[in-house]
Protein backbone atom coordinates (compact mmCIF):
# COMPACT_ATOMS: atom_id res chain seq x y z
CA UNK A 1 0.00 0.00 0.00
CA UNK A 2 1.52 3.77 -0.75
CA UNK A 3 2.54 6.01 2.08
CA UNK A 4 3.47 2.54 4.09
CA UNK A 5 6.22 1.39 6.04
CA UNK A 6 7.66 1.41 9.53
CA UNK A 7 10.07 2.77 11.66
CA UNK A 8 12.41 1.87 14.58
CA UNK A 9 13.59 4.07 17.18
CA UNK A 10 13.47 5.00 21.00
CA UNK A 11 10.26 6.98 21.82
CA UNK A 12 10.53 10.75 21.98
CA UNK A 13 8.46 10.69 25.21
CA UNK A 14 8.93 7.53 27.13
CA UNK A 15 12.57 6.53 26.06
CA UNK A 16 11.71 3.27 25.10
CA UNK A 17 12.36 1.62 21.97
CA UNK A 18 9.48 1.52 19.41
CA UNK A 19 8.31 0.03 16.03
CA UNK A 20 5.78 2.44 14.53
CA UNK A 21 3.82 1.26 11.21
CA UNK A 22 2.07 3.41 9.03
CA UNK A 23 -0.10 2.68 6.40
CA UNK A 24 -1.72 4.75 4.01
CA UNK A 25 -0.27 7.80 5.30
CA UNK A 26 -1.69 7.28 9.02
CA UNK A 27 0.29 5.88 11.97
CA UNK A 28 -1.14 2.16 12.43
CA UNK A 29 0.79 0.81 15.72
CA UNK A 30 3.21 1.59 17.86
CA UNK A 31 4.76 -1.59 19.49
CA UNK A 32 7.34 -1.47 22.10
CA UNK A 33 10.32 -3.47 21.09
CA UNK A 34 14.04 -5.00 22.92
CA UNK A 35 16.50 -2.65 22.63
CA UNK A 36 19.23 -3.29 20.18
CA UNK A 37 22.44 -1.91 19.22
CA UNK A 38 21.40 -0.14 16.19
CA UNK A 39 18.72 1.75 18.17
CA UNK A 40 21.22 3.22 20.62
CA UNK A 41 20.29 7.39 21.05
CA UNK A 42 17.85 7.36 17.78
CA UNK A 43 14.81 8.99 18.60
CA UNK A 44 11.55 9.29 16.80
CA UNK A 45 9.27 12.21 17.76
CA UNK A 46 6.57 13.27 15.70
CA UNK A 47 7.28 16.28 12.99
CA UNK A 48 7.57 19.30 14.67
CA UNK A 49 4.67 21.87 14.06
CA UNK A 50 5.63 25.78 13.05
CA UNK A 51 3.41 28.23 14.07
CA UNK A 52 5.14 31.24 12.39
CA UNK A 53 7.61 31.43 9.08
CA UNK A 54 8.39 34.25 7.12
CA UNK A 55 9.82 32.76 4.46
CA UNK A 56 13.54 30.01 4.26
CA UNK A 57 16.75 29.86 2.85
CA UNK A 58 16.09 32.70 0.22
CA UNK A 59 12.53 32.07 -0.45
CA UNK A 60 10.12 35.28 1.67
CA UNK A 61 6.59 34.19 1.58
CA UNK A 62 5.69 37.94 1.50
CA UNK A 63 7.31 38.20 -1.83
CA UNK A 64 4.10 37.81 -4.41
CA UNK A 65 6.12 36.71 -6.93
CA UNK A 66 7.28 33.88 -5.59
CA UNK A 67 7.03 30.99 -7.79
CA UNK A 68 5.44 27.79 -6.76
CA UNK A 69 8.73 26.11 -7.25
CA UNK A 70 10.46 28.02 -5.13
CA UNK A 71 8.03 27.78 -2.45
CA UNK A 72 8.47 24.00 -2.48
CA UNK A 73 11.73 24.43 -2.35
CA UNK A 74 11.53 26.34 1.27
CA UNK A 75 9.25 23.20 2.42
CA UNK A 76 11.68 20.79 1.62
CA UNK A 77 14.24 23.01 3.49
CA UNK A 78 11.71 23.50 6.19
CA UNK A 79 11.04 19.26 6.36
CA UNK A 80 14.63 18.62 6.54
CA UNK A 81 15.22 20.83 9.75
CA UNK A 82 12.09 18.66 11.40
CA UNK A 83 9.26 20.82 10.83
CA UNK A 84 6.55 18.80 9.14
CA UNK A 85 3.60 21.56 9.33
CA UNK A 86 3.82 25.32 9.40
CA UNK A 87 1.96 28.27 9.14
CA UNK A 88 3.54 30.60 6.30
CA UNK A 89 3.66 33.71 8.15
CA UNK A 90 2.86 37.29 6.28
CA UNK A 91 3.04 40.88 8.14
CA UNK A 92 2.43 43.83 8.06
CA UNK A 93 2.49 45.57 4.33
CA UNK A 94 0.30 47.69 1.64
CA UNK A 95 -3.26 46.29 1.54
CA UNK A 96 -2.34 45.52 -2.71
CA UNK A 97 0.71 43.93 -2.08
CA UNK A 98 -1.06 41.73 0.88
CA UNK A 99 -3.63 40.80 -1.83
CA UNK A 100 -1.01 39.50 -4.31
CA UNK A 101 1.10 37.54 -1.56
CA UNK A 102 -2.07 35.44 -0.35
CA UNK A 103 -3.41 35.05 -4.10
CA UNK A 104 0.42 33.74 -4.62
CA UNK A 105 0.15 31.99 -1.38
CA UNK A 106 -2.93 29.81 -2.17
CA UNK A 107 -2.14 29.38 -6.00
CA UNK A 108 1.02 27.34 -4.37
CA UNK A 109 -1.33 25.38 -2.08
CA UNK A 110 -3.78 24.58 -5.23
CA UNK A 111 -0.50 23.72 -7.45
CA UNK A 112 1.67 21.79 -5.12
CA UNK A 113 0.49 18.90 -3.14
CA UNK A 114 3.30 18.38 -0.76
CA UNK A 115 3.16 22.19 -0.09
CA UNK A 116 -0.63 21.86 0.88
CA UNK A 117 0.65 18.59 2.65
CA UNK A 118 2.90 20.84 5.10
CA UNK A 119 1.16 23.95 5.51
CA UNK A 120 -2.12 24.24 7.71
CA UNK A 121 -2.76 27.75 7.32
CA UNK A 122 -1.66 31.26 6.71
CA UNK A 123 -0.60 33.10 9.87
CA UNK A 124 -1.22 37.37 8.94
CA UNK A 125 0.57 38.78 11.61
CA UNK A 126 -0.57 42.51 11.43
CA UNK A 127 -1.18 45.01 9.82
CA UNK A 128 -4.02 45.90 13.01
CA UNK A 129 -1.06 45.87 15.67
CA UNK A 130 0.15 48.86 18.06
CA UNK A 131 1.80 52.24 16.48
CA UNK A 132 3.62 53.11 19.37
CA UNK A 133 7.60 52.96 18.77
CA UNK A 134 8.97 49.70 20.18
CA UNK A 135 5.34 47.52 19.73
CA UNK A 136 5.03 47.36 16.40
CA UNK A 137 9.02 45.86 16.03
CA UNK A 138 10.42 45.77 12.31
CA UNK A 139 6.89 45.89 10.84
CA UNK A 140 6.36 49.01 8.05
CA UNK A 141 4.91 52.05 10.52
CA UNK A 142 3.23 53.25 7.33
CA UNK A 143 1.25 50.89 6.63
CA UNK A 144 0.05 49.68 10.41
CA UNK A 145 -3.78 50.38 10.49
CA UNK A 146 -6.89 50.31 12.53
CA UNK A 147 -8.77 46.68 12.28
CA UNK A 148 -11.20 46.07 8.86
CA UNK A 149 -13.53 43.37 8.73
CA UNK A 150 -13.87 44.26 4.95
CA UNK A 151 -10.53 44.43 4.01
CA UNK A 152 -9.33 41.25 6.05
CA UNK A 153 -12.12 39.21 4.35
CA UNK A 154 -10.15 40.48 0.90
CA UNK A 155 -7.52 38.80 2.58
CA UNK A 156 -9.28 35.89 3.13
CA UNK A 157 -10.53 35.88 -0.29
CA UNK A 158 -7.40 36.05 -2.02
CA UNK A 159 -6.34 33.26 0.13
CA UNK A 160 -9.27 31.27 -0.63
CA UNK A 161 -10.08 30.59 2.85
CA UNK A 162 -6.79 29.62 4.29
CA UNK A 163 -5.96 32.03 6.85
CA UNK A 164 -6.09 30.58 9.86
CA UNK A 165 -4.34 32.89 12.31
CA UNK A 166 -4.42 36.80 12.78
CA UNK A 167 -2.38 38.87 15.25
CA UNK A 168 -3.69 41.59 16.13
CA UNK A 169 -3.27 44.26 19.06
CA UNK A 170 -6.35 44.07 21.33
CA UNK A 171 -5.76 47.93 22.21
CA UNK A 172 -6.59 49.20 18.36
CA UNK A 173 -10.02 50.97 17.66
CA UNK A 174 -12.38 48.41 16.57
CA UNK A 175 -10.31 45.31 17.91
CA UNK A 176 -12.69 43.67 20.16
CA UNK A 177 -15.44 43.52 17.66
CA UNK A 178 -12.61 42.19 15.00
CA UNK A 179 -11.20 39.35 17.50
CA UNK A 180 -15.13 38.47 17.92
CA UNK A 181 -15.79 38.10 14.03
CA UNK A 182 -12.98 36.27 13.54
CA UNK A 183 -13.46 33.80 16.18
CA UNK A 184 -17.18 33.10 14.83
CA UNK A 185 -15.43 32.43 11.55
CA UNK A 186 -12.98 29.75 13.64
CA UNK A 187 -9.62 31.51 13.19
CA UNK A 188 -7.22 31.87 16.11
CA UNK A 189 -6.89 34.96 17.27
CA UNK A 190 -3.24 35.81 18.90
CA UNK A 191 -2.37 38.76 20.77
CA UNK A 192 0.92 40.38 19.72
CA UNK A 193 2.85 43.72 18.85
CA UNK A 194 0.31 45.50 21.32
CA UNK A 195 0.45 47.94 24.12
CA UNK A 196 -2.94 47.17 25.03
CA UNK A 197 -4.01 46.87 28.92
CA UNK A 198 -4.52 44.44 31.16
CA UNK A 199 -8.06 45.28 31.00
CA UNK A 200 -7.94 44.77 27.04
CA UNK A 201 -6.20 41.45 27.74
CA UNK A 202 -8.40 40.07 29.41
CA UNK A 203 -11.45 41.44 27.27
CA UNK A 204 -10.15 40.07 23.67
CA UNK A 205 -9.47 36.50 25.65
CA UNK A 206 -13.00 36.25 27.31
CA UNK A 207 -14.33 37.30 23.34
CA UNK A 208 -11.86 34.41 22.24
CA UNK A 209 -8.38 35.32 21.61
CA UNK A 210 -6.09 32.09 22.74
CA UNK A 211 -2.69 32.92 21.77
CA UNK A 212 0.06 35.09 22.73
CA UNK A 213 2.31 35.81 19.64
CA UNK A 214 6.22 35.45 20.64
CA UNK A 215 5.22 36.81 23.93
CA UNK A 216 8.35 39.12 25.07
CA UNK A 217 9.12 40.14 22.22
CA UNK A 218 6.75 42.99 19.77
CA UNK A 219 7.17 45.02 23.00
CA UNK A 220 9.27 47.95 23.90
CA UNK A 221 12.66 48.02 25.04
CA UNK A 222 11.74 50.17 27.85
CA UNK A 223 8.30 49.36 30.02
CA UNK A 224 6.51 50.38 33.24
CA UNK A 225 7.67 47.77 35.62
CA UNK A 226 3.68 47.62 36.84
CA UNK A 227 1.45 48.12 33.60
CA UNK A 228 2.82 46.74 30.52
CA UNK A 229 1.55 43.78 28.08
CA UNK A 230 3.18 41.10 29.39
CA UNK A 231 2.26 40.33 33.19
CA UNK A 232 -1.53 40.49 31.92
CA UNK A 233 -0.86 37.91 29.19
CA UNK A 234 1.28 35.52 31.84
CA UNK A 235 -1.61 35.77 34.25
CA UNK A 236 -4.40 34.95 31.64
CA UNK A 237 -4.78 31.51 31.76
CA UNK A 238 -6.57 31.51 28.75
CA UNK A 239 -3.70 32.63 26.50
CA UNK A 240 -1.10 30.42 24.95
CA UNK A 241 1.64 31.88 24.39
CA UNK A 242 4.28 31.34 21.53
CA UNK A 243 8.20 31.67 22.37
CA UNK A 244 10.87 32.40 20.58
CA UNK A 245 13.87 30.35 22.00
CA UNK A 246 16.55 31.17 19.83
CA UNK A 247 18.99 32.55 22.44
CA UNK A 248 18.39 36.08 21.14
CA UNK A 249 14.95 36.83 21.95
CA UNK A 250 13.94 36.18 25.25
CA UNK A 251 16.70 35.49 27.77
CA UNK A 252 17.03 32.15 29.69
CA UNK A 253 15.77 33.59 32.55
CA UNK A 254 12.67 34.73 30.52
CA UNK A 255 11.66 31.31 28.87
CA UNK A 256 12.19 29.55 32.63
CA UNK A 257 9.72 31.79 34.19
CA UNK A 258 7.09 31.70 30.73
CA UNK A 259 7.47 28.15 31.05
CA UNK A 260 6.41 27.92 34.69
CA UNK A 261 3.84 30.46 34.87
CA UNK A 262 2.43 28.83 32.12
CA UNK A 263 3.31 25.18 32.82
CA UNK A 264 4.53 22.73 30.16
CA UNK A 265 0.91 21.86 27.70
CA UNK A 266 -0.12 25.46 27.74
CA UNK A 267 3.37 27.49 26.01
CA UNK A 268 4.22 26.83 22.36
CA UNK A 269 7.91 27.13 20.71
CA UNK A 270 7.95 29.09 17.03
CA UNK A 271 10.81 30.07 15.35
CA UNK A 272 9.28 33.55 13.68
CA UNK A 273 12.59 32.40 10.90
CA UNK A 274 12.58 34.28 8.46
CA UNK A 275 14.23 34.17 4.12
CA UNK A 276 17.53 35.05 5.98
CA UNK A 277 18.03 31.35 7.66
CA UNK A 278 21.29 29.49 6.18
CA UNK A 279 22.43 33.18 4.14
CA UNK A 280 26.04 34.54 4.78
CA UNK A 281 26.43 37.21 7.28
CA UNK A 282 26.10 40.99 6.16
CA UNK A 283 24.25 44.02 5.94
CA UNK A 284 20.58 43.22 3.42
CA UNK A 285 17.51 45.40 3.13
CA UNK A 286 14.37 44.00 4.85
CA UNK A 287 10.70 45.20 5.15
CA UNK A 288 12.56 48.77 3.02
CA UNK A 289 14.91 49.07 5.83
CA UNK A 290 18.45 48.27 6.58
CA UNK A 291 19.55 45.31 8.79
CA UNK A 292 22.46 43.42 9.66
CA UNK A 293 22.93 39.58 10.16
CA UNK A 294 25.47 39.22 12.47
CA UNK A 295 27.66 35.59 12.64
CA UNK A 296 25.64 34.62 15.63
CA UNK A 297 22.45 34.29 14.13
CA UNK A 298 21.14 37.69 15.29
CA UNK A 299 19.16 39.69 12.28
CA UNK A 300 19.16 43.83 13.39
CA UNK A 301 17.30 46.66 12.61
CA UNK A 302 19.73 48.98 14.36
CA UNK A 303 18.11 52.09 13.61
CA UNK A 304 14.91 50.97 14.93
CA UNK A 305 17.05 48.78 17.84
CA UNK A 306 14.92 45.96 17.71
CA UNK A 307 15.44 42.16 15.69
CA UNK A 308 14.00 41.64 12.44
CA UNK A 309 12.92 37.96 12.85
CA UNK A 310 15.50 35.15 13.54
CA UNK A 311 17.58 32.87 11.46
CA UNK A 312 17.84 29.57 13.20
CA UNK A 313 15.38 26.09 12.63
CA UNK A 314 12.80 25.51 15.28
CA UNK A 315 15.01 22.81 16.83
CA UNK A 316 17.25 24.92 18.05
CA UNK A 317 14.47 26.33 20.20
CA UNK A 318 13.96 22.57 21.24
CA UNK A 319 17.19 22.08 22.38
CA UNK A 320 17.37 25.69 24.15
CA UNK A 321 14.15 25.14 26.03
CA UNK A 322 15.86 22.08 27.53
CA UNK A 323 18.83 23.49 28.22
CA UNK A 324 17.35 26.99 29.82
CA UNK A 325 13.94 24.88 31.60
CA UNK A 326 15.64 21.83 32.57
CA UNK A 327 12.49 20.28 30.51
CA UNK A 328 12.98 16.70 29.60
CA UNK A 329 13.40 16.05 25.42
CA UNK A 330 9.63 14.85 25.61
CA UNK A 331 8.53 18.18 27.46
CA UNK A 332 10.42 20.36 25.15
CA UNK A 333 9.38 18.49 21.52
CA UNK A 334 5.73 18.59 23.05
CA UNK A 335 6.38 22.22 22.90
CA UNK A 336 6.82 22.55 19.22
CA UNK A 337 4.07 19.37 18.59
CA UNK A 338 1.72 18.29 20.79
CA UNK A 339 0.85 21.74 22.24
CA UNK A 340 0.81 23.13 18.58
CA UNK A 341 -1.40 20.91 16.99
CA UNK A 342 -4.20 21.68 20.39
CA UNK A 343 -3.70 25.28 20.19
CA UNK A 344 -4.02 25.47 16.48
CA UNK A 345 -6.53 22.60 16.51
CA UNK A 346 -4.59 20.64 13.93
CA UNK A 347 -5.88 17.84 15.53
CA UNK A 348 -4.65 14.87 12.67
CA UNK A 349 -1.46 15.21 13.66
CA UNK A 350 0.92 16.37 16.49
CA UNK A 351 1.68 12.86 18.91
CA UNK A 352 2.57 9.48 18.11
CA UNK A 353 -0.61 8.08 18.00
CA UNK A 354 -2.65 5.27 15.90
CA UNK A 355 -5.12 6.91 13.42
CA UNK A 356 -2.92 10.41 13.70
CA UNK A 357 -0.76 10.92 10.46
CA UNK A 358 2.29 9.45 9.57
CA UNK A 359 4.79 12.68 10.34
CA UNK A 360 7.58 11.48 11.85
CA UNK A 361 10.99 12.78 12.57
CA UNK A 362 14.06 10.39 13.23
CA UNK A 363 16.95 11.93 15.16
CA UNK A 364 19.62 12.46 17.73
CA UNK A 365 20.12 14.82 20.37
CA UNK A 366 23.87 15.48 21.83
CA UNK A 367 24.46 18.47 24.07
CA UNK A 368 20.96 20.09 23.66
CA UNK A 369 21.42 19.64 19.57
CA UNK A 370 18.80 18.21 17.44
CA UNK A 371 19.97 16.67 14.40
CA UNK A 372 17.52 15.43 12.01
CA UNK A 373 18.35 11.74 10.62
CA UNK A 374 14.65 11.29 8.57
CA UNK A 375 11.80 12.66 7.81
CA UNK A 376 8.39 11.51 6.83
CA UNK A 377 5.30 13.27 5.81
CA UNK A 378 1.94 11.56 5.40
CA UNK A 379 3.89 8.47 5.59
CA UNK A 380 6.86 9.12 2.81
CA UNK A 381 9.98 9.45 3.31
CA UNK A 382 10.62 12.78 2.58
CA UNK A 383 14.72 13.66 2.80
CA UNK A 384 17.67 12.73 4.55
CA UNK A 385 17.10 15.38 7.24
CA UNK A 386 20.01 18.31 8.24
CA UNK A 387 23.44 17.56 8.29
CA UNK A 388 23.77 19.27 12.11
ZN1 LIG B 1 6.37 39.79 15.29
Amino acid sequence: MERSGEVSAIHYETGKPVRIKFRGGLIASVNEIPMSEELNDVFVAPGLIDNQINGYRGVDFSDPAAATGKIRMAVDAIRADGVTTFFPTVITGPHDKLVKVFRNLARALQEDEEVRTSVAGFHLEGPYISPETGYYGCHPFEFIRKPSWDEFMQYQDAAAGNIRQVTVCPGAEGAMDFIGRCVRQNIIVSIGHTNASADQIMEAADRGARLSTHLGNGCANLIDRHRNPIWPQLACDLLTPSIIADGHHLLPEEVRVFCKVKGPRNIILVSDVTHFIGMDPGNYVFLGSDIVLSADGLIKNPVLNCLAGASFPLRNGVGNVMKFTGYSMGEAIDLATRNVSAACRITDRGSLEPGKRADLIIFQMEDYRMSIKKVIVNGKDNSSGSKN
